[in-house]
């Protein structure tokens, strides 16, 4: 199985676009910087639902980049 990256946040460490992706297993969001290794996990639906009010959803206006699968090894 394989997490969808499902929209970007600024990276707090390196300012890259982070990738905000959908556990699968618990169902909570988290990011991961292409940039720097960064990785962000949700621990609460509260953290969650906060990381996904504040992305910008992929497939939005400006945003060409489709939904994709990716494999990462988390979660699955
Ligand atoms: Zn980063």
């Amino acid at each position: 199985m394989a997490n969808k990256t499902i929209g970007h946040v600024k990276c707090l460490e390196c300012g890259e676009q982070s990738e905000v992706r959908m556990s699968e297993k618990n169902n909570f969001a988290y990011h991961v910087c292409p940039g720097c290794g960064n990785q962000s996990f949700c621990r609460s639906r509260g953290c969650s639902d906060g990381l996904l009010n504040r992305m910008e959803p992929v497939g939005q206006a400006g945003k060409d980049e489709p939904v994709k699968e990716v494999n990462d090894g988390f979660f699955n």
